[in-house]
């Protein structure tokens, strides 16, 4: 079995900046915390359960607790909710992703999500866009701090709902930003970069070697994900 993993906040879609907006005003309005730092590459795990405990030990000098915490994610997925309401197009489709997920089952590739987003902004997400049905294996920061973790708990979804499979012979991570490539080497897995809607440069100042601006080159993509679960683990 070869596993494709992909995230999914600029990577499948075009919601980062809409997710930092919602997430920022969510700091200010639930936690009365103004300013809150969105360079989420500098915090321990940037990932939205990581964030949120970190701004809020910074903050109160402890971990939220759980109500707490329920009202941060209600309050941050009805804000995204509305903003989709007002403005749809502010939730854009990658390039390509159509039908995308099929042609990789029909190459014999079991597909997972594996987004550091929380659980219930992920699936508003995924419902919102279409990209894909809530069947297919996802984890999210709901289950870990730590991205590469998420991944672990994708995986092991994937192998739940395959018992028949007994090798797993690649595993490729699919993101657009750099902590999705350190997390893929962390596990370790082969690793696509999406460059989507960033910085072009980013990826090739690390040394990663598959990079696609987005999906539509299938067979770019195609070959990149082969050459990338060659990664030898
Ligand atoms: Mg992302």
């Amino acid at each position: 079995m070869k596993m494709v993993i992909f995230d999914i906040d600029g990577t499948l879609t075009n919601t980062n900046t809409v997710d930092e907006e919602c997430f920022s005003k969510t700091c200010q309005e639930v936690l009365g915390l103004e300013g809150v730092s969105t360079d989420w590459g500098s915090y321990k795990h940037s990932t939205d359960s990581g964030i949120v405990d970190q701004i809020f030990r910074e903050a109160v000098g402890r971990p939220p607790n759980p109500s707490e915490l329920q009202r941060f994610i209600a309050h941050f997925v009805s804000l995204m909710d509305a903003v989709h309401r007002k403005d749809a197009r502010r939730f854009q489709v990658t390039r390509g992703v159509e039908r995308l997920f099929e042609q990789l089952v029909e190459r014999d590739w079991s597909v997972g999500i594996a987004t550091g987003a929380f659980r219930a902004s992920a699936e508003l997400k995924l419902k919102l866009t279409g990209i894909a049905p809530l069947t297919v294996p996802l984890s999210t920061a709901d289950e870990a701090f730590d991205r590469t973790e998420i991944i672990r708990r994708t995986m092991q979804k994937i192998l739940e709902a395959s018992p028949k499979v007994t090798e797993v012979e690649g595993i490729v991570y699919v993101g657009d930003g750099l902590w999705d490539w350190k997390a893929s080497r962390a596990l370790p897995a082969g690793f696509v970069g999406v460059t989507a809607y960033g910085d072009l440069s980013r990826f090739a100042k690390v040394g990663v070697q598959h990079v696609v601006p987005h999906f539509e080159e299938r067979d770019r993509f195609f070959q990149y994900l082969e050459e990338a679960s060659q990664f030898e683990r």
